[in-house]
């Protein structure tokens, strides 16, 4: 349980991977329904399999896979034309550079550069996350265990760190203040 906790920490809200939670709240805007996302998400996915999983794999077949649609287009549930199930209930981003932090390079390879640049807001930090870096390891787990309570899936736990209510709840279950 101690290494399982220590990984954890090492863990970000965008991505905690041992709870199999992907977030994608910041990728999109004016979101329908999670019927509608869940859908856009699978088209997206096809897509990506299509242009990149059943190709090279190469740079260029992963800007092809951006460029198919214009910079600031999103799908009519809201939801970024960018984001990929790659399966396990890990959502993610394969413009991001890192992106082989929580997917295997066989489904995906890392960009060296960073291929959202001027798609997306690359340095958003939503409410959850500006705590997260103020908080300390105690802390830190405390919320692990309160997401591990609630059991939310990759929808909701997206809705509610892009909102701010995730982490309110949280401090206010803490009886915290957040000020
Ligand atoms: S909404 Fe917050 S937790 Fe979610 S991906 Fe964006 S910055 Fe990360
Ligand atoms: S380009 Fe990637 S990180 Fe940016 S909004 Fe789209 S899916 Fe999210």
């Amino acid at each position: 349980m101690a290494e399982d906790k220590n990984s954890l920490m090492e863990s970000y809200p965008c991505q905690l991977k041992d709870l199999k939670l992907s977030c994608y709240g910041c990728c999109g805007d004016d979101w329908t329904s999670k019927a509608d996302v869940e859908n856009d998400i699978w088209l997206n996915s096809k897509d990506f399999k299509e242009i990149y999983s059943d190709n090279e794999k190469s740079v260029l077949d992963l800007e092809f896979f951006r460029d198919r649609f214009a910079k600031d287009e999103v799908s009519k549930s809201g939801v970024c034309m960018n984001l990929v199930d790659f399966g396990s209930r890990c959502l993610a981003c394969p413009l991001h550079p890192k992106v082989n932090k929580i997917v295997s390079c066989k489904k995906t390879v890392a960009p060296i550069s960073d291929l959202r640049v001027g798609h997306c807001d690359v340095n958003y930090e939503c409410e959850t996350v500006k705590f997260w870096n103020l908080m300390n390891s105690v802390q830190r787990s405390e919320f692990i265990e309160f997401l591990i309570l609630k059991d939310l899936d990759n929808y909701e736990y997206s809705m509610k760190n892009v909102s701010g209510e995730l982490i309110k709840e949280f401090f206010e279950s803490k009886k915290l203040k957040l000020d």
